[in-house]
């Protein structure tokens, strides 16, 4: 098969597409032909160089496909069958897999990072990993809840569309239920609009009425920011966020900070607490060393919460929603995997709002 693998860590250039083997599925594995694999700023973060990577490795965390063919022990899934995977790798029998709490489990990581991911033709998959992708969407269950988002609804979900879900949509829901536990009506603060992990986030705290505060770098990924159910927007280039985020809350502050961006806003997201607030953060794509003044962190009583990933139970859960079309994914951009160092190229720009996904 095709496959793109690096064999040294650097820049775009370093991404080779290549014949490599086929994988040979397990008896308790299940084969699947990758059709779209979405890009994350992780796959970045690991060409550049991540410890415990070993080479020649390959990239790529959500993935969507087809069913190939299933193992001697695995039942349920049938060729040419539509699927999506979890995309993250777990042991699946420790004492914290069979809690459900996959996330703490000693062997996790994010596929494609520690472990072989999706740019590639095929992958083979533990069974637990693969969620069938429903052929239409369920807008009975759509009606229950409407939606605020004026993005189209689709009939059903394309390989494309699939892809983008996963990884963002699980973190953004760990961060906001799991671990902030959001409650109705409160005001959350989403850095970065136009990231997957904002227009996810965003989506989820109106899911639960929240006033949605949101930032971005131009009007044009404001207003497309609007649309995903954003109720103001702060142009973190022109203003002040945590000025803005004052004057929006009539000088109170908000309940919840999504944070993801790192050292350039960090300080900006922390002003923006209200007393008691919480910050939860995953991850800091402009750098992960901050200040912290504690007397601040103590006399207002802050929480301030780490979050990876989340669990398969809040995979499931968060899929109920997309598949019932109340969280919708948004696709920026598609490239064939042959192309993945122009994909790479127009994702370190950060001028997309959306997925940027992988086609094979
Ligand atoms: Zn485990």
């Amino acid at each position: 098969m095709k496959a793109v693998r690096i064999h040294e860590f650097g820049g775009p250039e370093v991404l080779r597409y290549e014949d490599v083997p086929d994988p040979k599925p397990r008896n308790d594995q299940v084969l699947v032909r990758v059709r779209a694999c979405a890009l994350n700023h992780l796959d970045i973060w690991v060409r550049k160089g991540l410890p415990g990577v070993s080479l020649p490795h390959t990239l790529g965390s959500d993935i969507a496909g087809e069913i190939v063919e299933a193992g001697e022990y695995v039942s349920g899934f049938k060729p040419g069958q539509r699927v999506l995977l979890a995309p993250m790798h777990f042991c699946n029998h420790c004492a914290k897999c069979v809690a459900g709490l996959q996330n703490q489990c000693p062997e996790f990581t994010v596929l494609g990072n520690r472990v072989d991911g999706g740019n590639c033709e095929l992958i083979a998959v533990p069974t637990v990993n693969v969620i069938p992708i429903p052929d239409s969407l369920d807008f009975n269950q759509a009606a229950a809840v409407p939606t605020v988002n004026v993005i189209p609804i689709p009939d059903s979900l394309d390989f494309n569309q699939a892809a983008s879900v996963p990884l963002v949509f699980l973190t953004a829901w760990h961060m906001l239920v799991g671990r902030a536990g959001i409650r109705t009506g409160q005001a959350v603060l989403v850095l970065g609009a136009s990231s997957g992990v904002g227009i996810a986030a965003i989506q989820i705290a109106k899911l639960f009425h929240a006033r949605v505060i949101t930032t971005a770098g131009d009007e044009k990924k404001l207003e497309r920011a609007r649309a995903v159910g954003a109720d103001h927007g702060i142009n973190h280039y022109k203003q002040k966020i945590s000025e803005e985020v004052k004057k929006i809350t009539n000088k109170e502050g908000v309940d919840i900070v999504i944070e993801h961006v790192g050292a350039a806003t960090w300080e900006e997201s922390i002003k923006s607490l209200k007393p008691a607030g919480t910050l939860v953060t995953c991850g800091a794509t402009t750098g992960p060393n901050v200040g912290l003044e504690l007397r601040f962190v103590y006399s207002r009583q802050l929480s301030i919460l780490g979050s990876y990933m989340g669990t398969m139970g809040e995979l499931y859960e968060v899929l109920a929603h997309v598949f019932a079309g109340r969280l919708k994914p948004v696709v920026d951009r598609t490239f064939p995997l042959e192309d993945i160092r122009a994909a790479h190229e127009h994702m370190e720009k950060s001028q997309m709002f959306g997925k940027i996904v992988l086609t094979a």
